[in-house]
């Protein structure tokens, strides 16, 4: 029996919470994060620089800087898939250029990807470009193998498949060149994750104001601990564990590369404070969680600092788990 799909919703009918946030100079943002990143690797270096083109090898984004306009979004929740999928929640790139005005827009982040066109739920590594009505499309899907129920499977998706589902966290800009934040953490000794050390050391610095940044994170010289949604569970998901037994989990080689943003603290939107996925030349990504050798380990990030924060399709009810 033909299964029926979803149409994709209209962001702009769904709600909206814009925000407008302090974004300290760069300057304060290298003061912040100097000594809290150097308490948990051995070499950080933390400065403001010209971004380089993104659109060049190893990032391969699909527009060459992260300044104009310069936002973070969170779209959805983990409550329209825990316990149980909703399928309605399928949201289209194209909606996030009318939410944030910006032309060109370029996004990055991190999500659910489009299950109708995949045929199965899977993990989204958004990495588009709009002008006009011109799309650049260099996104990524990684979904676990439907026979084996094990490996991992990639696909980039075709230009006109711009649609995600359920929840995503997004950095977006004019993906024009301009001054960026450039750190580079090498040798783990602290027990943080790279994005987790990042931003708490805003937290603590800015406390209930929240800064909010986004980009690229290359990771290389070591393993990282990632997770690739298995498709939507037919039993209810109702704890931390129940959800983890569903992720399947893989230890995946560098380099990869990581989109996505971070918030340093909620202003109440009950905000996922962290997100990245990670993709590769190699056919290896998934959600990050961690480094697994951090003797090695070298994450080399250009980031920048959002102006605006915008939250779509607020959930009336949050969920105690799952933002992990
Ligand atoms: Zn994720």
């Amino acid at each position: 029996m033909a299964e029926c799909l979803p149409g994709t919703l209209d962001m702009n009918g769904l709600p909206i919470t814009r925000v407008q946030l302090t974004a300290p100079p760069l300057s304060r943002i290298v003061e912040a994060l100097l000594p809290e990143l150097s308490n948990n690797f051995e070499t950080v270096i933390v400065e403001a620089v010209p971004c380089p083109d993104l659109t060049q090898s190893p990032f391969n984004l699909a527009a060459e800087g992260l300044s104009g306009d310069e936002t973070v979004i969170d779209v959805g929740s983990p409550s329209y898939l825990l316990p149980l999928v909703d399928r309605n929640k399928l949201y289209d790139m194209g909606d996030l250029k009318r939410v944030t005005g910006s032309d060109p827009m370029f996004a990055v982040g991190a999500g659910a990807g489009p299950w109708p066109h995949i045929g199965v739920n899977c993990e989204f590594v958004g990495n588009v470009q709009i002008s006009c009505n011109h799309v650049n499309n260099s996104s990524h899907v990684y979904r676990v193998d439907r026979q084996t129920t094990e490996d991992q499977v990639h696909e980039n998706l075709p230009r006109n498949e711009t649609r995600f589902a359920l929840l995503a966290n997004f950095y977006t800009c004019n993906g024009f060149g301009g001054e960026v934040l450039r750190i580079v953490c090498e040798s783990r000794k602290g027990p943080l994750d790279f994005v987790t050390s990042v931003r708490q050391a805003l937290a603590k610095r800015f406390g209930t104001d929240p800064v909010g940044l986004g980009g690229v994170i290359l990771i290389e010289n070591g393993t990282v601990n990632v997770h690739v949604m298995r498709d939507f569970s037919k039993t209810p998901i109702n704890t931390e564990s129940e959800l983890n037994k569903w992720l399947k989990f893989y230890n995946v080689t560098t380099p990869l590369v990581g989109l996505g943003y971070l918030v340093s603290s909620d202003p109440n939107l009950d905000l996922r404070p962290q997100h990245f996925h990670l993709f590769s030349q190699h056919g290896l990504g998934g959600h990050y969680h961690y480094d697994t050798e951090p003797a090695t380990i070298k994450y080399t990030a250009y980031l920048n600092v959002a102006k605006t924060l915008i939250r779509v399709d607020q959930p009336e009810q949050a969920i105690s788990f799952g933002k992990d």
